[in-house]
């Protein structure tokens, strides 16, 4: 069954008719490559559309259109609808009348400016291919895993390698990935770690005692995070193996399109072959090239340090950064100084992310020093640091580097692949369409793939649609578009969609219009803790949009208590095309 192939039958003169059949064309127009529209109408003469097959059918007048439905809608499951016109979907799935018709239609239209999925080129598939797998997914993270499942639901045989190259410093860890092990799980454990202290601060206005002087355990935390993280990498093994994926905890490496060596800890060597390849390595932090950079540890080692990480020099502005250096101060493990080299998330709202260092810095006593980049680290005798930047010189127990992240292409020996894999010249990632590279049999997605955002749902979402695309007849895709994403700072940062910057560069000042409120919280209303820092939301309007929709939300800001967990529902909205209702009525609950 198709939902994109539908026919819509009705009497000619029948203006319900007409009005179904010309929204269906309509879609058809817009999305030619998408929509296959049959009409089932009686003319005289004989006529071809453009876009679609025109039958000649049974169906003439009103009274042989009344005549004629009885016995089919019976067999579309239907044996109530009495009326022209009717539509069904192929393969017998009844759609409805007129309303139901205008209302799908109108409901794809809203859901998204992009064009319903295109499918993906075809690669050279062949089932009695001979290889040992159908599928061999490198990369045992947040998409590969995903992918891996869901290819096996689908009927495919299936391998997948995960193999952690030790940090610079020595920090590995299991199967899982990026999020798993050294982002997402251990930075939000740690990041609500420090939400507690700052409620213990609270704790007396709202009549507890006993909080005041609590003081963070690091060892303990750390050991229940990383017990917590050692469950889960069990829980993906037995996973894996329930589910029919063969499991290799080997490097992969490229000997050519269809033959990977896999190689494990002790350099013993595997050769498998596949029909298709999917490439999910991610990235790792991008090391700091400057004379000692190599005393600075990164997101790979500070979630298992074994110290406390003490006085600890950030360098780097963006989620992981600002994240880190948020729940350090948090958790009271010590002083925070953050070296900015432009500005503070510098694509986010800026708006937005001054309430959010606003807060950092009156509350959370977090410093932060801008337009400044690190010259040079010093280790020192007393096992502390002398980082020099400006024209400051400071001792520190860490130096975090947070400047990125790197695609990790390492050791995949893409050089031996017969034709070469299409890199992005600056991202250094891996450009594909559809997921799919530039040799037809491999594929990528997740962080190690150009213009995909680095973000963990998103890698999920690919690598399951990728699976029924590969091995399953469907054609869906994802949209990288209108992504919700959180910055978990001590007050929370949640967005989706346009900048008001990216806005007026995108669609000029005057078409724009944004709306702000600036509140306090009610969980801060009864403390006199956080009186000098609010919270803030910004909606970005788009007066009217091409197709006529006025008021339409393309971008929502907010820095408050909860916003990671808030924004998710409001992408949801904006995906589907939430306007904004500009009443006075709404502006006073805003
Ligand atoms: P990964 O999860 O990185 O998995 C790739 C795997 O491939 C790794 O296990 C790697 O060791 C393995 N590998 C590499 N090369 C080979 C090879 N040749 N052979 C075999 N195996 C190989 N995202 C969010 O959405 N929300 C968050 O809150 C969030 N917080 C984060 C916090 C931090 C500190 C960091 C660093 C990232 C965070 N992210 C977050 C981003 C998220 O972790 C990544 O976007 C996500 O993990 C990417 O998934 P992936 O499948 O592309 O790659
Ligand atoms: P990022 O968000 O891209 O930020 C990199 C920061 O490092 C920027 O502030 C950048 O400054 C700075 N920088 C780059 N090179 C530098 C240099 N040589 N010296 C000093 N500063 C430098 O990278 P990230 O924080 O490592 O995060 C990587 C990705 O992981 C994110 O994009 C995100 O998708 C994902 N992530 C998500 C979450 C979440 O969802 N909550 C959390 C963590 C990570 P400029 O602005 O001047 O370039």
């Amino acid at each position: 069954m198709s939902e994109k192939k539908l026919t819509v039958s009705g009497f000619a003169s029948c203006s319900a008719y007409q009005q179904a059949k010309n929204a269906l064309l309509g879609m058809k127009a817009i999305y030619p490559k998408e929509f296959d529209i049959t009409v089932n109408e009686c003319k005289t003469f004989l006529s071809s559309h453009r876009f679609l097959v025109v039958i000649f059918l049974i169906v003439a007048t009103r009274d042989e259109y009344m005549a004629w439905l009885p016995s089919f809608r019976e067999t579309i499951d239907a044996p109530n609808h009495k009326t022209s016109p009717i539509v069904w979907f192929e393969g017998g799935k009844y759609l409805g009348g007129r309303d139901d018709t205008i209302a799908w239609v109108k409901n794809l239209l809203t859901r998204t400016e992009e064009p319903p999925s295109t499918p993906p080129n075809v690669d050279p598939w062949n089932p009695s291919h001979g290889f040992d797998y159908d599928l061999v997914v490198i990369g045992g993270g947040s998409g590969g895993l995903a992918c891996a499942k869901e290819a096996v639901k689908n009927g495919a045989k299936v391998a997948c390698l995960d193999y952690v190259k030790p940090s610079p410093h020595g920090s590995k860890w299991g199967l899982g990935g990026t999020c798993v092990n050294v982002g997402c799980i251990p930075k939000k454990l740690m990041h609500m770690g420090a939400q507690l202290g700052e409620h213990a601060k609270v704790a007396k206005s709202y009549g507890w005692t006993g909080f005041e002087n609590g003081k963070n355990n690091w060892d303990e935390l750390r050991d229940h995070i990383q017990d917590h993280i050692k469950g889960l990498n069990f829980g993906y093994r037995v996973q894996l193996r329930e589910q029919g994926v063969t499991y290799l905890n080997k490097l992969g490496k490229f000997k050519g399109p269809n033959t990977l060596e896999c190689i494990d800890s002790k350099g013993k060597v595997q050769v498998i072959t596949a029909a298709r390849f999917v490439i999910a390595t991610g990235g790792r932090p991008t090391p700091i090239n400057i004379p000692g950079g190599e005393y600075a540890i990164t997101s790979d080692d500070l979630f298992s340090l074994d110290k406390p990480p003490g006085k600890t020099c950030v360098v780097g502005a963006g989620y992981v950064a600002l994240e880190c250096g948020g729940f350090i101060a948090g958790l009271g493990l010590g002083e925070v100084v953050i070296l900015v080299r432009s500005r503070p998330l510098r694509t986010f709202d800026q708006d937005t992310v001054k309430y959010v260092l606003d807060y950092m810095k009156q509350e959370g006593g977090i410093r932060i020093e801008e337009g400044i980049l690190p010259k040079s680290i010093e280790k020192l005798s007393n096992g502390r640091y002398l980082v020099h930047y400006g024209d400051k010189s400071e001792e520190f127990d860490t130096v975090l580097a947070a400047i990125g992240r790197t695609p990790d292409l390492s050791k995949l020996g893409i050089e031996n692949l017969s034709s070469p894999l299409t890199i992005h010249k600056s991202s250094g990632k891996i450009i594909a369409t559809n997921e799919q590279t530039s040799i037809p049999n491999i594929y990528a997605l997740g962080d190690v793939l150009h213009d995909a955002p680095e973000l963990t749902p998103s890698a999920i979402l690919a690598g399951k649609l990728l699976a029924r695309r590969l091995f399953g007849n469907s054609t869906d895709t994802i949209s990288y578009r209108n992504i919700a994403t959180a910055v978990f700072t001590p007050l929370e940062l949640g967005t989706v969609g346009f900048s008001e910057e990216d806005a007026i560069n995108e669609y000029g000042k005057d078409a724009i219009e944004c709306f702000i409120s600036e509140f306090k919280p009610l969980e801060w209303s009864i403390s006199d803790v956080h009186h000098d820092v609010n919270s803030f939301v910004k909606i970005v309007v788009l007066k009217e949009s091409n197709n006529g929709i006025k008021n339409k939300v393309i971008g929502l800001h907010i820095a408050a208590p909860n916003a990671g967990e808030v924004i998710q529902g409001y992408g949801l909205a904006m995906n589907k095309g939430l306007t904004y209702e500009v009443s006075s009525l709404y502006q006073d609950c805003l």
